[in-house]
């Protein structure tokens, strides 16, 4: 899939001021507005809306504005560390399709194995917390609750050898965790590492947002643990 190809060239003229500051919320309304500014950008560059298309476009514009911040910003971040991989990560139906397609294409032995093995740990999960799960009437009680639950627990995305199975079409929640200072041992997190959000970070899932609910209507979020055995895709992960 190809975005208009000055897309980029004009991101990188136009953004880095905005995006160099450090505030995702919005406070003040010279903050609104220098939100609404990049968004409109953002929005404007984006060439096809909807679904899986959108997350790619989104996806390659928000590596490409890190790569810009990283220019002038010193980051904690460095291959090898998963220590961010050892909590509650969600993801859209769009960002979900894109995975499971990334699964579509690798060999199919390798596929089956990776594949049956995440079932199983999201069969287990849902098995050792069936009663609240399923008891919970409110997203707030069950995201509390999964919050605590999944803290130090590996993603079901995450290789023994600490590596992510998914890196290419890792949600957005995933991409947006960045650190200025070094998190630790992941085997014993204890509380989550002191984030920075940038405008990028806040305005790239603000779209994925959006461009799902005006393509289906309404915004489909779950746990990665949850997709695999959802309805909707349970079944390819056989
Ligand atoms: S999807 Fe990949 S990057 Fe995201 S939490 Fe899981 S292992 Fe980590």
């Amino acid at each position: 899939m190809d975005y208009n190809p000055i897309l980029l060239e004009r991101i990188k003229s136009k953004l880095p001021r905005i995006i160099n500051n450090k505030t995702a919320i919005p406070i003040g309304m010279e903050e609104v507005e220098r939100y609404e500014k990049a968004k409109q950008i953002f929005e404007g560059m984006l060439a096809e809306k909807g679904g899986e298309k959108l997350v790619q476009g989104i996806f390659r514009l928000h590596d490409e504005l890190t790569v810009e911040y990283r220019k002038d910003h010193v980051l904690a971040c460095r291959k090898g560390c998963d220590y961010c991989c050892h909590q509650l990560v969600c993801c859209s139906a769009a960002e979900m399709g894109l995975i499971v397609n990334f699964f579509k294409n690798l060999p199919r032995e390798r596929r089956r194995r990776i594949s049956r093995g995440i079932k199983k740990k999201a069969w287990k999960f849902y098995g050792e917390n069936k009663k609240v799960i399923e008891g919970s009437s409110r997203w707030e009680m069950l995201d509390n609750f999964l919050r605590s639950k999944l803290l130090g627990v590996p993603c079901i995305y995450l290789s023994k050898q600490g590596q992510c199975l998914i890196y290419p079409v890792r949600p957005i929640d995933c991409r947006v965790a960045k650190t200025e200072s070094p998190c630790g041992d992941s085997r014993k997190i204890e509380g989550l590492p002191n984030e920075i959000r940038l405008f990028c970070d806040q305005i790239a899932s603000d779209l994925i947002m959006e461009g799902e609910k005006e393509k289906f209507g309404e915004m489909e979020i779950a746990p990665l643990i949850g997709w695999p055995i959802s309805q909707q895709f349970g079944s390819f992960f056989k």
